[in-house]
């Protein structure tokens, strides 16, 4: 998978990309990820992305001119599957979301500031709409950058033991049920019985009916759907 990164803060990305599985996705080679300065695709002089709103009001607003000109330049080098706006106005990611977009190739993500992007882009360009949740950022970057690692990290060869991520929370839209490590007892709190039985069909069963109960507690929302 390649995806296509266009910020105005392309440093912003540097360190989050060079960890755990994001780093070995791209060492193996199964994800390239591409950060484009949209201030070198700027027409003007001055390099800037932004200018005043028509009709007045606060805020700026990111021109549609260096956008389109990085847009069709990636277009122009591939086909892509996607080209997604980051935005609150969007819709709203899951795991759904993300397990559909894992299995294109080609994906753009565009990072908004200010007070957004001109509307033209959006009617122009953009494939898909996504925010992280109901609540406003400065930027788009941290939303692509989150997004970039639910979704790298459910392509098959990213995470080594593959059904690891199929059993994790949301993929039945349920909650994962709870995991323990050594020591069996600290100071008194000891691991469920039955994950030490070493019965497989046991330990399965419990470990189902234990999201059911974490689901039904916390995210009862998830069982309506
Ligand atoms: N005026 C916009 C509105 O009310 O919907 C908010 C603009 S916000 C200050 C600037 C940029 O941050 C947006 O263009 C978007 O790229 C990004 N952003 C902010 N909140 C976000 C969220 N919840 N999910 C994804 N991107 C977000």
């Amino acid at each position: 998978m390649r995806i296509d990164i266009i910020t105005i803060f392309p440093d912003f990305f540097n360190n989050f990309f060079n960890y755990s599985i994001i780093n070995r996705a791209q060492e193996k080679n199964i994800v390239e990820l591409h950060i484009h300065n949209l201030r070198d695709y700027s027409a003007n002089k001055q390099k800037s992305v932004d200018d005043y709103q028509y009709g007045g009001g606060a805020g700026m607003v990111m021109t549609i001119q260096p956008i389109d000109e990085c847009i069709n330049t990636l277009k122009s080098q591939r086909e892509y599957d996607e080209i997604i706006y980051l935005s609150p106005d969007g819709h709203t990611l899951n795991q759904k979301i993300c397990n559909k977009l894992s299995i294109n190739e080609n994906l753009i993500f565009l990072c908004g500031h200010y007070k957004g992007i001109d509307q033209r882009v959006r009617d122009i360009h953009i494939t898909k709409e996504i925010s992280i949740g109901d609540y406003v950022l400065t930027g788009g970057e941290a939303a692509a950058a989150i997004l970039v690692d639910a979704v790298v990290r459910l392509i098959p060869g990213v995470i080594s033991d593959e059904t690891s991520a199929l059993t994790d929370s949301f993929q039945d839209n349920l909650l994962a049920p709870p995991i323990y490590t050594r020591p069996s007892n600290f100071n008194g709190h000891k691991v469920p019985d039955i994950l030490l039985s070493g019965n497989e069909q046991k330990i399965n069963t419990w470990r189902d009916e234990e999201s059911l109960r974490k689901t039904k507690a916390y995210r009862p929302d998830l069982l309506e759907e």
